[in-house]
């Protein structure tokens, strides 16, 4: 086995075991294998090795994976910062986006994406920590926000990605996990049909796990350590 083949192994029995623990089906999780900076050849290894779904953070280095890849039939994930004047080649070259945080980017994205294509897989991505730097929605805006999205025609809205800050204890980890599931439970009782919970990744999937994920983002324990992140 090469090593992103053993490693890919040994998160799927991470992710297999947390399931086990905490009472999940483990077929309700599935893994996105974060390949940023990683180059197409590491991904058709993974690809070989059988992941399927991967996620990229960078518009350019992902849409040049995307093209060289295009006959594995992969599903390609962009869960980075999101501008505006990159909208249309996310809209043309991705499946899903996690990372939409604003109207105005679903919109965007929504009258690029084009009609020979299936609707774009969207979450909203939400700052569950509250800290001013960091991008997604806040809390108080984010019902609104959704709403206003789920009637977009090429988007389909899938649910809800964070990315909390990072913390080392296991309860600590859970408790923001537990605001984001918290908040997608309340859009479902608004009437929003929602299935994606997308939290968790190398040092925390376990508690995201717990809490509800439904697609943890996992990168470094796939690949090993990044370079520049
Ligand atoms: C890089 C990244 C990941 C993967 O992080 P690891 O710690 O390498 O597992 C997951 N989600 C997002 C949004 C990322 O940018």
């Amino acid at each position: 086995m090469t090593t992103i083949s053993a490693n890919l192994q040994a998160v799927l029995a991470r992710i297999f075991a947390a399931a086990r623990k905490y009472g999940r089906n483990p077929d309700d999780i599935s893994l996105l294998a974060v390949s940023k900076t990683w180059p197409a050849s590491v991904v058709r290894e993974a690809a070989v090795a059988g992941q399927q779904a991967f996620g990229e953070n960078y518009v350019q280095e992902g849409a040049a994976k995307i093209a060289e890849l295009g006959s594995l039939g992969l599903v390609w994930h962009f869960i980075g910062p999101l501008q505006s004047n990159k909208a249309k080649q996310v809209a043309t070259a991705f499946d899903w986006v996690h990372s939409v945080d604003r109207l105005k980017i679903a919109e965007r994205l929504s009258e690029q994406r084009p009609d020979s294509l299936a609707p774009l897989q969207v979450c909203l991505q939400v700052n569950v920590s509250g800290e001013k730097s960091k991008s997604g929605t806040l809390m108080d805006d984010l019902s609104s926000l959704a709403h206003r999205v789920a009637l977009l025609p090429r988007l389909k809205l899938r649910g809800l990605m964070a990315i909390p800050a990072p913390v080392e204890d296991f309860a600590q980890q859970r408790k923001s996990f537990r605001r984001l599931r918290e908040a997608f439970e309340r859009l479902k009782e608004s009437g929003l049909l929602l299935d994606t919970l997308s939290m968790g990744m190398s040092h925390d999937l376990e508690a995201a796990v717990a809490e509800g994920a439904s697609i943890v983002r996992v990168g470094t324990a796939i690949f090993g350590a990044r370079s520049k992140s």
